[in-house]
């Protein structure tokens, strides 16, 4: 029983142990499978975590590429709407210059159009004013040409009575003749056709001349005014100028001068301020006010209105002289006081200025030559003329050197008279019919190259002296004739 005890102890171990080892086995197994199913489950729970979590990525991946592509296609927008707005900005300011620029353009097209409006009201105002006066200016002296002609035809006439009416004739013819002269500048001048001729020029000996000339027309007037000459009295002053231009300035400022002077002073006078020669005259007249001291340098312009016209003129001599000393290479300017007086300045360079020791000789008019000095009776004399008035004067004044007179009335004629005659010269007029002084010139250098030959310009065209010469012309005399000057130009060149 000991033995079956013991054995079944040991079976009872044995069951134990091997229940207890299928049992381990069983729940190792289980455990195992456990195990497993648990690992499973924590690796499905991981899977499905990971899966989750995945999926919570993926969803953020894709919320954060929404967000980009939402940030990407805002700041798109926004780049697009900022260009727009920029690009608009841009055509708003460009617009607005545009704008800007055409009202600029406007104001100025109107501006110039008022100007130009006012220019020409100015202009149509000047032209009438310069009608009305230049009307009156050729009316003065034509009348009292006409009427004093009439005079002289009075059967009682005394001698001096007839020596009166003669001068006034003849100033009469002057004034005409400078008026003339004036208008014709001012042509010249507006169509750049006056041309100035340099050389060296003696101003000192000029200024003593017009002091000389203007003293004997206020005495010849006695006009209430101390006349002044101001200059260096040691040294005559030369300079490389255009004299008779630079006299002809110089002639309207003392002309004006003495127009517009009382009583008082005048002065004519020079001084070199560094390297120009300023020449002035001063006056004590009615004076300029400031406000016109531009203004009378345009042509046409007066202070004086129409109507209280007290001075006469044209308005034309400071626009010439301005013009003049202009070309001369300087300027011409006043200072003015109304009431007190004026001084005209005219400034030229003074291209190379040379200082000679006053010359002895006297300056002014040389001494006249009378008609009867010159006796030329075995001459022929040929005019070439086509107008009677012209030729009925010329004839006159050279019939009493007892030459010959000859006439032909144009060009061809001209030729023809020197082909069968013996002429030992001829007075050329320029302007003729059938052929003008020029061709028929040239005709007759063929026939006889030593023939001299004058000629009678009207200088009223530009050129005209320098055609003369190139024609062949041996001298020129400019119409009206001075008969002094003529006559001293025959007797040089007449053989
Ligand atoms: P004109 O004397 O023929 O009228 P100008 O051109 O010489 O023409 O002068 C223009 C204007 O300037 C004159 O009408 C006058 O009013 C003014 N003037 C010129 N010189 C003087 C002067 N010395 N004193 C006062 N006014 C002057």
């Amino acid at each position: 029983a000991t033995s079956e005890y013991k054995k079944a102890l040991e079976y009872y171990i044995a069951y134990t142990s091997l229940r207890d080892s299928t049992h381990s086995v069983k729940s190792k197994d289980k455990i195992a499978e456990l195990e497993t199913l648990y690992n499973l489950e924590t690796h499905e729970k991981q899977l499905s975590e990971s899966g989750a979590e995945l999926k919570h990525l993926k969803a953020q991946k894709f919320g954060i590429l929404i967000l980009l592509f939402i940030l990407t296609i805002a700041s798109l927008f926004i780049y697009f709407a900022y260009r727009q707005k920029k690009g608009a900005e841009k055509k708003l300011a460009l617009h607005k210059s545009d704008l800007e620029n055409i009202i600029i353009e406007k104001t100025l097209e109107l501006d110039n159009q008022i100007t130009e409006r006012k220019i020409a009201e100015e202009s149509d105002k000047l032209k009438s004013a310069f009608l009305a006066n230049m009307s009156h200016e050729l009316r003065t002296p034509m009348n009292a040409i006409i009427a004093f002609s009439h005079f002289l035809h009075e059967p009682d006439l005394s001698v001096n009575k007839r020596d009166e009416y003669l001068e006034h004739i003849t100033v009469a013819g002057e004034s005409l003749l400078r008026l003339i002269d004036d208008i014709i500048d001012i042509a010249k001048l507006e169509t750049n056709q006056i041309k100035i001729s340099i050389s060296p020029a003696n101003i000192s000996r000029l200024l003593r001349e017009l002091y000389k000339v203007f003293f004997e027309i206020k005495i010849k007037n006695s006009y209430p005014i101390e006349f002044y000459l101001t200059m260096d009295r040691r040294n005559d002053y030369i300079i490389n100028t255009d004299l008779l231009r630079l006299r002809q300035i110089l002639n309207n400022l003392l002309g004006n001068a003495f127009k517009y002077t009382a009583q008082g002073e005048i002065e004519l006078g020079v001084r070199t301020v560094e390297k120009v020669l300023e020449f002035y005259v001063r006056d004590t007249g009615i004076g300029i006010p400031k406000e016109k001291h531009t203004k009378i340098f345009e042509r046409f312009s007066q202070l004086e209105n129409n109507l209280e016209r007290k001075f006469g003129g044209t308005g034309l001599g400071l626009t010439i002289s301005k013009n003049l000393t202009e070309l001369l290479g300087g300027e011409l300017w006043v200072e003015s006081i109304p009431g007190k007086g004026s001084i005209f300045y005219a400034s030229i360079p003074a291209v190379e200025l040379r200082k000679v020791a006053v010359s002895k000789e006297l300056p002014g008019i040389p001494s006249k030559i009378r008609i009867h000095d010159y006796n030329w009776v075995n001459k022929t004399i040929l005019i070439a003329e086509d107008e009677e008035l012209n030729y009925k004067v010329l004839d006159s004044c050279l019939s009493k050197t007892n030459a010959r007179v000859l006439r032909a009335s144009n060009g061809e004629s001209a030729v023809e008279i020197c082909r069968k005659e013996k002429v030992d010269i001829v007075l050329m007029d320029i302007q003729m019919p059938i052929m003008d002084g020029y061709a028929a010139t040239l005709e007759i250098k063929k026939i006889n190259k030593d023939m001299p030959v004058i000629a009678q310009t009207s200088f009223a065209m530009a050129n005209e002296k320098d055609k003369c010469i190139d024609a062949g012309c041996d001298d020129y005399i400019t119409k009206p004739l001075d008969l002094e000057i003529l006559l001293s130009k025959i007797s040089k060149l007449m053989q």
